[in-house]
């Protein structure tokens, strides 16, 4: 989850990436269309002869890219599906309601799920941390709830995986070995208890924060107090060392991150973060973070969120800032009222689009510099309100590979980013926690 719901009482939501959520739907739909035209009355002028390049029958990268995702499953780091049907201007957290047999409003149903060759998918059970209607651990419980109704929902397709043996047999099973990960500290309230609990409901993950600084953690969007983690910090980072839950990185401060990789003996991921050397925001890792995964043995899942990857989009959301800042100040909580100009802003100040390019541009940078065997895509789709082009819905993960076949990307390298890095980080995990539990 890279944008929050706008509800009134929350932080500025020019300070956290909720800004996104007040972007119309509609424009990019109006956008999709027009492009959709225009490309009507070019590709016959462009392509004559139908010699039509990538062409997607006969792109032999694309054909690549589907043998190999065939054979070994590819593994995405981040989906929002849960917190998409629980805020569902229809649904509203109705599971039955929001069919994914059918086709969904968000970017994830089973037909486009099977077209994306998608074969585990951590499903994030986010819970916002400035959610103030009651503790957190109750809207994290219903998180899990609905998460884990879903996949009890389609049997034939989704199936609860709780291990990297559970992740291997679904896929072999031509099932979607489905991991819960759980995205933000503050669900533990502050208890190790709490956080054993979570790990017996199914979570297999924890990022250490969400866009709030924690009594125990320094959140990457918020200010820091505790100069990274304090030593409770270190001993949520041990007990999920112990319990076999992987610590996840994606959205704490550097200094957080700098601890955690202190203290971890495990491997930690990275669920949905990109480099900062090619689109400097504070959710994107630094170098010197970039080589400490590698002598961690960690992974870093890049995310298709566009103001991460795209320097033209980051610049568009911070020149929306001042507006917002300005709304909030005219309007206070009438966040309607809110929502309204900034959509009618937008209309008139359209944002850059990201690409799948600048997606693989910021996959080979953390090959480059963190190496081959720790990377990997956690892609954000329905945390995510705009999407790259190219990248628009879970049906497009093939187009990824096949971009990055095109640039030279070996089968067993396209292997590593697909799944087997994060297998293997996850199995190291896995016997961490075995030592662990019988000292
Ligand atoms: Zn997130």
């Amino acid at each position: 989850m890279s944008s929050q719901p706008f509800r009134p009482g929350t932080r500025s939501i020019a300070d956290s990436n909720s800004r996104r959520a007040l972007r119309a739907c509609n424009r990019r739909t109006f956008l999709t269309r027009r492009a959709a035209f225009s490309l009507l009355l070019i590709a016959p002028l462009a392509f004559p002869l139908g010699a039509q390049p990538g062409s997607r029958a006969t792109d032999p990268y694309l054909a690549r890219a589907k043998r190999i995702l065939s054979q070994t499953p590819l593994v995405d780091g981040h989906n929002d599906l849960p917190w998409r049907i629980r805020e569902d201007s229809i649904a509203r957290g109705n599971v039955d309601a929001y069919d994914i047999r059918t086709r969904a409003r968000g970017h994830t149903d089973l037909d486009r799920l099977k077209q994306g060759m998608v074969g585990a998918q951590f499903w994030s059970v986010y819970t916002p941390g400035d959610y103030a209607d009651s503790g957190y651990a109750r809207v994290q419980l219903e998180q899990i709830d609905i998460a884990r109704r879903v996949i009890a929902r389609y049997p034939d397709r989704l199936a609860l995986a709780l291990s990297t043996n559970d992740i291997r047999r679904n896929f072999k099973q031509g099932k979607i070995g489905s991991l819960l990960g759980l995205e933000g500290g503050h669900a533990i309230e502050n208890s190790l208890g709490a956080l054993r609990a979570y790990y017996d409901l199914g979570a297999r993950y924890m990022t250490l924060t969400h866009n709030v600084t924690l009594d125990w953690a320094d959140a990457a969007l918020d200010s820091a107090r505790h100069n990274g983690l304090t030593a409770f910090g270190d001993s949520v980072v041990r007990e999920m060392n112990r319990l076999g839950m992987l610590v996840d990185l994606s959205h704490v401060s550097p200094a957080t991150m700098s601890d955690a990789l202190n203290v971890t003996q495990a491997p930690v991921i990275f669920s949905h973060s990109g480099a900062r050397a090619l689109v400097d925001v504070p959710r994107n890792l630094p170098d010197s973070i970039l080589r400490r995964v590698t002598t961690n043995g960690g992974i870093v899942m890049v995310p298709f969120v566009t103001g991460f990857v795209s320097p033209a989009v980051m610049l568009y959301e911070q020149s929306t800032r001042p507006v917002i800042k300005d709304l909030e100040a005219k309007y206070g909580k009438d966040t309607a009222a809110i929502t309204r100009e900034i959509t009618q802003w937008r209309v008139s100040h359209p944002s850059p689009r990201a690409t799948l390019s600048q997606v693989a541009d910021q996959i080979e940078y953390v090959r480059k510099v963190a190496g081959v065997d720790h990377v990997g895509v956690g892609s954000d789709f329905d945390g995510i309100t705009e999407v790259p082009q190219g990248l628009e819905d879970v049906s497009t993960f093939p187009a990824l590979f096949a971009e990055l076949a095109r640039r030279g990307w070996s089968d067993a390298d396209l292997r590593k980013l697909a799944g087997e890095n994060f297998l293997r980080v996850f199995a190291q995990a896995e016997a961490v926690a075995k030592r662990m539990q019988a000292r």
